[in-house]
């Protein structure tokens, strides 16, 4: 990390305020960042926590993958930074006839 390491937290920071809004865990998520193409789980990011909203910056390069604000009636999610979001699900079953 190069962004002011010292204020930084793990991804997993993240991992309850978003929780609200997703129906999975959101911290085993692979995001990719648009800046350097580095993949890492969400929870190895690293989250800024002290402002208005939450920042998660790029492990590798500091960029800015997500910025995630709540407001009193609003959710504002901005995943410009990140280039893709993988997220395990549960194995689909499917059923052979
Ligand atoms: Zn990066």
């Amino acid at each position: 990390m190069h962004f002011s390491d010292e204020l930084a937290l793990d991804g997993n920071a993240l991992a309850g305020p978003m929780a609200e809004f997703f129906a999975v865990d959101v911290t085993s998520a692979l995001v990719t960042c648009n800046d350097c193409g580095a993949a890492a789980p969400l929870a190895d990011q690293a989250a800024y926590v002290g402002g208005p909203g939450w920042v998660l910056r790029c492990a590798g390069c500091s960029s800015v993958l997500v910025r995630f604000v709540t407001t009193r009636d609003a959710v504002w999610l901005d995943v410009r930074g990140s280039a893709s979001w993988k997220i395990p699900t549960a194995p689909v079953q499917r059923s052979l006839p």
